[in-house]
């Protein structure tokens, strides 16, 4: 039953929505619907006005963001928001801040680089010169850097060239599967979002209309023609 004000805006409307262990849940809108807000008030980097969220059966509505982190929730936001003057290592170090064990720190920095060679290629790079998907792959890197057990992830393949976009998802797949990660994925990209989905919710001007398994969403008549391209 989450509501999200900015001011006099209800932005988001009496909401609810959950996501099992394991899974990777979409949730697909058009611009403004509120895609970005619920996923701010999930993780704490905006106020809500009633609702509660829950993390692993535990109350954490109202919780600082920073100590989500420590909870095992991470999030990626839109436009990156990496330290565009550190380098890559840098970067990857500033997403274990919650962490203090070495080896372990080292172990998931030997992950990361793993599941992303381009990264690996460029550990001394300055971030702000790296192209936008790079960007993207350390942003999410960042991320895993934590080790979270949840994903969030708002809109990764913004303004990123097909291919690539395909090779963003695909990792995003790697990251579910391979690293038992849960992910609560944010995207315009009905298509790619819903076709790696478990299940999916689609949000309009603040509001739930439809949920179900990314199969049936990506193949009901009305998604196809509003978020599918017909
Ligand atoms: P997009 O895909 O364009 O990022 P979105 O689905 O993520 O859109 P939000 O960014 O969550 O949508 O915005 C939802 C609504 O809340 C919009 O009407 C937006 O104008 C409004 N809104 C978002 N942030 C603020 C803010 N800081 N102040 C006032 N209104 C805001």
């Amino acid at each position: 039953d989450l509501n999200v004000y900015y001011g006099g805006i209800h932005a988001i409307k009496n909401i609810s929505f959950q996501i099992k262990k394991g899974e990777i849940v979409s949730l697909i809108g058009a611009n403004g619907a509120g895609k970005t807000s619920i996923l701010h008030a999930v993780s704490g980097l905006i106020p809500i006005k009633s609702g509660e969220i829950s993390l692993n059966g535990i109350n954490v509505t109202n919780i600082e963001a920073h100590k989500l982190v420590s909870q095992g929730m991470a999030h990626v936001p839109e436009g990156r928001r990496i330290f565009t003057q550190l380098t890559v290592l840098e970067n990857l170090e500033m997403g274990a801040f919650t962490r203090h064990d070495k080896d372990e720190i080292k172990n998931s920095m030997d992950e990361v680089l793993n599941l992303f060679p381009r990264l690996a290629e460029r550990k001394k790079q300055f971030a702000g010169t790296m192209s936008g998907g790079e960007q993207q792959m350390l942003a999410m890197a960042r991320a895993l850097m934590s080790k979270p057990n949840l994903l969030l992830l708002d809109e990764p393949s913004m303004g990123l060239a097909p291919l690539l976009v395909q090779e963003i998802f695909k990792i995003v797949e790697r990251i579910n599967k391979e690293q038992g990660v849960t992910i609560l994925l944010v995207e315009q990209n009905a298509n790619m979002a819903l076709s790696i989905a478990n299940r999916g919710y689609v949000l309009e001007t603040g509001q739930i209309t439809l949920e179900g398994t990314g199969k049936e969403l990506i193949t009901n008549p009305e998604i196809k023609k509003a978020y599918l391209g017909g």
